[in-house]
């Protein structure tokens, strides 16, 4: 069961975690999103990454036969566990490994009898590796140029949140450094993406909730295989971010073996500022929001630097912030006094109402901190939220407010007793004052978390892992995790990738986004057309409908992009139509049968078209005909005709009306700019007729 630690193999070591610039641009003033250049980018030292998860389409999980891709709500059982690090697996406790154990979470697990076996609740070993996946995951790895590994060895990857009931995901590196072309025309990005590696791996529960000390998951997902491709600090502004984030999804679907839709898809995204460090924000499920939050989160820690420095300028140490480690706080440290008899008939509601439950009132002393914790980090968010969230996470404090400070003083406490509370904790003007209250039992983690989160504040940037808002804004998650989570797995033989497999992939592998793209651009479309057609889910229907002249698949590249999404929400229609369905249109439009600019109209048609319809009566109703020419001339003497019967419009409205009126009829026929000619000839005489 426990395997020994082996420095040796620790797996892939993590980027290293500071910026490599150590020069914060501290003066940079405060932008908002939008505001700001590649080139102040770079003044920022932004650098960003990616961890893209993506969930692999398979019958099987990855390390039993449950089926894979469930998503059962329901449950017929529920099983409790309690988390704990053991020394023995670790070698030693890490951060995140303390800190959840600070958190002293029941744990709650919802089975449901078809999607979950004894394997993932840690009662059997796992079985056979699912060998559909480790195609799968090749498959990709070879998309992405990686180098393949022979063997495939399972690691243990540590995840002590509870999200995985064994306390470890089962995670396997299938590639490693490659890269791929990374072109953004509109970004002016022309080079390559570094992807550092590859792993296939187990999906890990859905949560339900997370209330206080109880934390409840769904097991349907969990075990799910899963690949993680993790690239290079490479994306040197929020939109390469983005546009790399869009570009590794896309080599993933092109291969058809991912799922697609809500959660199939996640990424962690790694930012850092010069002389901050890397911060993960985890589970970002879209793409159109990330620019914005690695924007946020820029100036962030921009902002976490400029209280480092200020700190400094004030001569605030470490060692004064460090509480004894034996005793409760408000009885061993002159920085904490429990504040409950003297606030318990304060008018503050939160307080009176916390002390009347028993709970535990605690007045702390954050030397040096005066004024700081209403410096504005994010927007709308102070610098006081990140002492809040650490309490909130760590010490698992559900109550709201459970916590104020003396840089507000209308909010909470009067001026009398914020005085009262710095006379009895010996507080100057330079120093800040904290109330926070909560459970007797959880007073000293909350009391702990703030003077730990002060002195992180000495470092600037803390290396944690955030949680996204909707806003762009993020929150505390945990500690980010040490290089020491990983270690070898016992209950898994190494799993040789053969060449025979390696050869039999790489013969049915799909064409890359970018040759897709090139090949468009043989064909005549501009670059961000013809990326837009490679990434589209029309992209295999335009293939077989096969254009070959320029203008052509000019013209229907831009058809489909512009009535697909259209024909699509309308109808609610999910499937494309056959390439059959719309074949007689591009064979008429290649031998100008059709012209050009009936295209979307007659593609509309032949979308809508109903059963008893065929293709080609509909396209024959745009077609040349051999008098077609007679037929107008008619069609402008009625025309004619009726505008006489319009007295008083301008000439320029009679020829929209009338050319509407015939274009009805000559589309795809006839050159409009040669039937307005001859309207306009025809409507001469009658116009001047008139006057
Ligand atoms: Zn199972």
């Amino acid at each position: 069961m426990t395997a020994k630690s082996n420095n040796d193999q620790t797996g892939p070591r993590p980027p290293g975690d500071h910026n490599p610039r150590t020069d914060p641009p501290l003066d940079f003033p405060d932008a908002a999103f939008g505001e700001l250049t590649p080139a102040d980018y770079d003044e920022l030292g932004f650098l960003s990454g990616l961890e893209v998860h993506q969930q692999l389409k398979t019958r099987s999980k990855l390390f039993c036969r449950c089926p894979a891709g469930r998503n059962r709500k329901d449950y017929d059982a529920e099983v409790l566990r309690h988390m704990r690090p053991t020394l023995s697996e670790l070698g030693e406790y890490d951060g995140t490994a303390l800190m959840e154990f600070k958190t002293k979470k029941e744990i709650v697990y919802r089975l449901e009898r078809g999607s979950v076996c004894t394997y993932e609740m840690d009662d059997t070993p796992p079985f056979e590796i699912d060998m559909e996946a480790v195609r799968g995951s090749v498959e990709i790895s070879q998309l992405l140029n990686l180098n393949l590994v022979s063997e495939l060895h399972v690691m243990r990857k540590q995840y002590l949140d509870g999200s995985i009931p064994t306390g470890f995901q089962r995670t396997a590196m299938v590639g490693l450094t490659g890269s791929i072309p990374f072109k953004v025309p509109e970004l002016g990005v022309d080079r390559e993406l570094r992807i550092r590696q590859l792993s296939l791996e187990e999906d890990s529960c859905r949560e339900v909730s997370d209330i206080g000390h109880r934390i409840t998951f769904r097991t349907d997902r969990l075990g799910m295989p899963l690949i993680e491709t993790v690239t290079e600090p490479d994306l040197f502004t929020p939109w390469e971010l983005q546009a790399g984030g869009r570009l590794l999804a896309h080599v993933a679907q092109a291969t058809g073996k991912v799922l697609r839709g809500p959660g199939a898809a996640r990424q962690d995204v790694n930012v850092s500022v010069a002389g901050g460090r890397r911060v993960e924000i985890k589970g970002v499920d879209n793409h159109s929001g990330l620019p914005l939050l690695v924007h946020i989160e820029a100036f962030r820690q921009l902002n976490l630097l400029r209280i480092k420095a200020e700190l400094e300028k004030r001569g605030v140490e470490g060692k004064i912030l460090m509480l004894p480690v034996q005793g409760l706080p408000w009885q061993v440290s002159d920085l904490v006094v429990d504040a409950g008899q003297r606030l318990c008939d304060c008018d503050f509601a939160p307080i009176r109402q916390a002390y009347q439950k028993g709970e535990k009132i605690c007045a702390v002393r954050l030397p040096g901190f005066g004024g700081l914790l209403s410096y504005r980090t994010q927007p709308g968010v102070t610098f006081a939220r990140e002492f809040a969230d650490r309490v909130r996470v760590v010490a698992c404090v559900v109550d709201r407010p459970f916590m104020i400070h003396s840089d507000i003083r209308d909010y909470g406490l009067d001026p009398q007793q914020w005085r009262s509370l710095s006379k009895q904790l010996k507080a100057d003007s330079g120093d800040a004052l904290v109330v926070v209250w909560a459970p007797e039992e959880d007073a000293p983690t909350a009391v702990g978390e703030l003077f730990l989160r002060a002195q992180d504040a000495l470092l600037g940037v803390p290396a944690e892992t955030r949680q996204a808002f909707r806003d762009g804004t993020t929150g505390f998650e945990r500690i980010l995790p040490g290089p020491d989570r990983m270690y070898p797995d016992t209950d898994t033989p190494p799993i040789p990738i053969s060449d025979s497999l390696i050869a039999e992939v790489k013969s049915g592998l799909p064409e890359t986004p970018w040759d897709r793209e090139e090949r468009y651009m043989k064909l005549d479309l501009n670059a961000s057309a013809a990326r837009d057609l490679a990434r589209s889910r029309w992209a295999d229907l335009y293939d077989a409908l096969d254009p070959r002249s320029g203008h052509v698949a000019v013209r229907l590249a831009n058809a489909f992009r512009k009535r697909i999404p259209h024909w699509t929400r309308q109808i609610g229609q999910v499937a494309l139509p056959a390439p059959e369905t719309i074949s007689p249109l591009v064979r008429a439009l290649e031998v100008t049968d059709i012209r050009l600019e009936a295209t979307e109209q007659v593609l509309d048609a032949l979308l809508r078209k109903s059963e008893n319809e065929s293709s080609e009566e509909i396209v024959a109703r745009y077609r040349r005909g051999p008098d077609d020419l007679d037929v107008l001339a008619s069609g402008l003497e009625e025309v004619a005709e009726k505008i006489a019967e319009m007295p008083g419009r301008s000439l320029e409205t009679l020829v929209r009306w009338g050319m509407g009126v015939l274009m009805r009829r000559f589309l795809g026929k006839l050159d409009p700019t040669r039937v307005s000619e001859l309207l306009r000839d025809e409507l001469g005489e009658v116009v001047k007729g008139d006057c």
